[in-house]
């Protein structure tokens, strides 16, 4: 068997291409992305870089799509824009809801790729779950997302309309007036109340979805710029994790590039069983992956690295593994957090989940040790929309097949 782990092994599929329309999606884009596709499309320097500033704001901030509908930009400027850009979301194929509230979409982006996002809400927070990549390389033996065949990194946009359409589906958007931004004297319609940025359901970002994010590093990072930024949605990267099942050679620059917090599946704490469960460590072992941890950028005892844990039973769930975490978070003076995942089923799975009296004998030994363990609950089971039970049906189609279907498209286009 091939052991995985290149850095960059899934091909990316486009920066910014045109729809079959010929017009282009600006979301995802950065201002300066913006503002070059406008100055491409035509306007001079100065417009560019005002309109940019602009439509950022209505994209990101406001959630606007309609050109139309962006009052303070002129009204031929609207129409010149809709002729040559729109402002997408992700098809929704299928959307559903647990008997705990989770939310899970299925989305399909426009080359026909399916990908899953999940919406978890607690009584303090909402956090998105979202996808970094169609499927999964790396083919941990525990998670059903590794059993995908088909696999394709996710573009910044189609990372980004992920939380936009959260958005959407939550009605976060804030309403009213834009008075006040940018060139206002132009504005329209000032008669819309005011809006509010509090109260909001979507306040936490995991990036805990179908695929591995380190390996996909520009797009996440870029997709994660747009959502941080305080003209934009916003979100503080305090309230953005980052999980990686340990692609060491990405770590130190997730941390300076990106900065959000960083979450680490661990899941065993000796090279047989890791290499088992995880076949990631065959390439970067447990100990540069701890070390790659102690030297994260940021990580201190207010801001703790999370470590991932997987309760499979009779595997890695014994005493003994629990006082070797302890040992291994010592000696490498980790500010660590140990978070327990009950495992969660799926057809076809080769392993069982420990049993509860098992997680719980376990997460004392660690709490006892000084370190916290809480056990995760799991949400969306109902749905399959828990931790590693994500696995979207365009697995069904092999490449033969979808390249069969490409050609068709692009013979109906003529
Ligand atoms: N690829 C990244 C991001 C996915 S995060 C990573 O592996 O870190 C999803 C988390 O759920 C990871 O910690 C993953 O190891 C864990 N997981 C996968 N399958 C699972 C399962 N069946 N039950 C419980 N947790 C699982
Ligand atoms: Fe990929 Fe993460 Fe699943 Fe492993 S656990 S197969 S890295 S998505």
């Amino acid at each position: 068997m091939p052991i995985p782990g290149h850095v960059d092994p899934v091909p990316v599929p486009r920066a910014i291409t045109p729809r079959e329309d010929g017009r282009v999606d600006l979301v995802g884009l950065s201002r300066e992305q913006i503002r070059a596709e406008l100055a491409t499309a035509g306007l001079d320097e100065k417009q560019a870089k005002l309109r940019a500033k602009q439509l950022f704001h209505w994209l990101y901030h406001r959630g606007e799509t309609d050109f139309e509908k962006m009052t303070d930009l002129a009204k031929p400027m609207r129409g010149w824009l809709a002729e040559r850009f729109i402002v997408g979301r992700p098809d929704v194929v299928e959307a559903q809801i647990s008997s705990d509230g989770t939310r899970k979409w299925l989305l399909r982006s426009d080359d026909g790729q399916d990908y899953e996002m999940v919406f978890i809400p607690d009584a303090d927070r909402g956090t998105l779950c979202v996808s970094s990549q169609v499927g999964c390389t790396l083919n941990c033996r525990f998670c059903h997302t590794g059993t995908m065949r088909l696999v394709r990194n996710l573009t910044p946009g189609e990372i980004v309309g992920q939380v936009m359409l959260a958005r959407d589906a939550l009605g976060e958007w804030p309403k009213g007036s834009m008075a006040g931004f940018g060139d206002a004297d132009e504005a329209e319609d000032d008669d819309a109340p005011q809006y509010t940025t509090d109260g909001r359901l979507l306040t936490n970002i995991v990036m805990m979805g179908m695929g591995e994010p380190l390996y996909n590093f520009e797009n996440v990072r870029d997709a994660l710029k747009v959502v941080m930024d305080g003209d934009g949605l916003a979100l503080s990267k305090r309230r953005i994790t980052l999980s990686t099942s340990g692609v060491v050679p990405m770590m130190a620059r997730a941390g300076q590039e990106i900065g959000v917090n960083l979450a680490v599946s661990l899941h065993a704490v000796n090279k047989e069983v890791r290499d088992e469960i995880v076949p990631l460590n065959r390439k970067f072992g447990l100990e540069e992956l701890l070390q790659a941890c102690a030297d994260y950028p940021g990580a201190n005892n207010a801001r703790r690295i999370t470590f991932e844990y997987v309760m499979l039973k009779d595997k890695n769930d014994s005493d003994e593994d629990a006082r070797e975490l302890v040992r291994l978070m010592r000696h490498y003076r980790l500010p660590a957090k140990i978070n327990l995942i009950p495992f969660n089923p799926w057809p076809g799975a080769p392993y069982e989940c420990s049993t509860p009296e098992r997680i719980k004998r376990f997460s004392n030994i660690v709490f006892e040790a000084g370190i916290s363990a809480p056990v995760r609950t799991p949400r969306g089971r109902d749905i399959m929309a828990a931790c590693g039970q994500l696995k979207s049906a365009s697995e069904k189609k092999s490449r033969a097949e979808l390249d069969r279907l490409a050609a068709e498209k692009q013979a109906a286009l003529g």
